[in-house]
């Protein structure tokens, strides 16, 4: 029978990534900070334990799905953390987006301890979370990739090397990145149009089938009755945290500037995120952008 797997944050995605290593017959040991978190798991017949370093007493494979970087280094370097009680030539797998060079710090801290850190961030959503579809972009040391596949198979439809540790958060901080760009631009394309009279349903179908189309436009809409199933169908409740979005545009604007790489766009859409966060606007889903639009043309 399978080994036990441990995982580490069971919030909006990691809840769903966990219930799909059970699925596919993984005994699953977990722990997360907000007890309400682990219900459900523990319905499905997981181990709850108190911290992370209890986690890495027990389990030599280990994911964590954590909100931000702090997070992350209290999780693996923190009194109760896992570096605590590590196993040796344990594989820990990191799924939380977070600043690169933060994944080679764990990385190091963990080789030193004789376990190896992976990052392995994602894309896709909830949704693809639930249904076993997430997009994973894995960085590390190559030979242990067949390991950590051998998880996110479980997990995910498409798990890719992206090479050394930290590349994984590039390319997930670049898809982030144009991710925002291209939220923002049809939130104000939706609402330019709707100002001029075009059904929003209508000019969806149309966008759709031309060269404006992305996935904003026809997989997460954010206009309110253009698509069943995603959060601007339910308030902007659940999905993709704009203070998550705000986050990995902070991380974009870090590596540019470390890489004196211009981004005008990605550095206005950070601040348009922020000033959302600012606003009300933290809790809700990323797309909420076009609701904060049209609050602010004063109709
Ligand atoms: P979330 O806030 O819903 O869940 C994070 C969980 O981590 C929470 O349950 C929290 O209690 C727990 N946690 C925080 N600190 C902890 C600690 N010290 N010990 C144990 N548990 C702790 O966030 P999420 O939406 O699941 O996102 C997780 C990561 O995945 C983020 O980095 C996010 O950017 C990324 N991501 C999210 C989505 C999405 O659509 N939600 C998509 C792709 C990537």
């Amino acid at each position: 029978s399978k080994t036990q797997v441990g995982f580490i944050g069971l919030g909006n995605m990691g809840n769903p990534m966990a219930k799909n290593l059970i699925k596919h017959g993984y005994p699953v040991i977990a722990t997360d900070i907000f007890p309400e978190s682990c219900k459900e798991l523990q319905e499905l017949g997981a181990q709850i334990l108190d911290t992370p370093a209890d986690v890495a007493d027990r389990a030599d494979r280990i994911i964590t799905m954590l909100p931000s970087s702090p997070n992350v280094i209290e999780v693996y370097t923190g009194a109760n953390g896992i570096l605590k009680k590590v196993k040796k030539g344990s594989l820990l797998i990191d799924s939380s987006t977070i600043d690169p060079s933060v994944s080679k710090e764990m990385a190091t801290a963990a080789e030193k301890m004789g376990a190896v850190f992976m990052d392995a961030p994602v894309s896709g959503g909830v949704g693809a979370a639930t249904s076993g579809k997430l997009t994973f972009m894995v960085g590390g040391a190559e030979e242990e990739f067949t390991a950590a596949q051998e998880l996110l198979n479980c997990m995910g439809s498409n798990v890719v090397y992206c090479g050394q540790v930290g590349t994984g958060q590039a390319a997930k901080i670049c898809n982030n990145m144009l991710l925002a760009i291209g939220m923002i631009g049809t939130a104000e394309t939706m609402n330019l149009g709707i100002r001029l009279g075009l059904d929003p349903k209508l000019l969806a179908k149309i966008l759709n089938m031309s060269s404006g189309r992305c996935w904003s436009s026809d997989t997460y809409n954010p206009v309110p009755g253009v698509m069943e199933g995603v959060p601007s169908a339910n308030s902007y409740q659940g999905g993709f945290g704009t203070t998550l979005m705000a986050k990995d545009l902070g991380l974009a604007q870090n590596t540019a500037t470390n890489t004196k790489t211009p981004v005008p766009l990605g550095s206005l859409a950070h601040q348009i995120y922020r000033t959302m966060c600012a606003r009300g606007y933290a809790g809700k889903d990323f797309s909420s952008v076009f609701q904060f639009l049209r609050e602010e043309d004063g109709q």
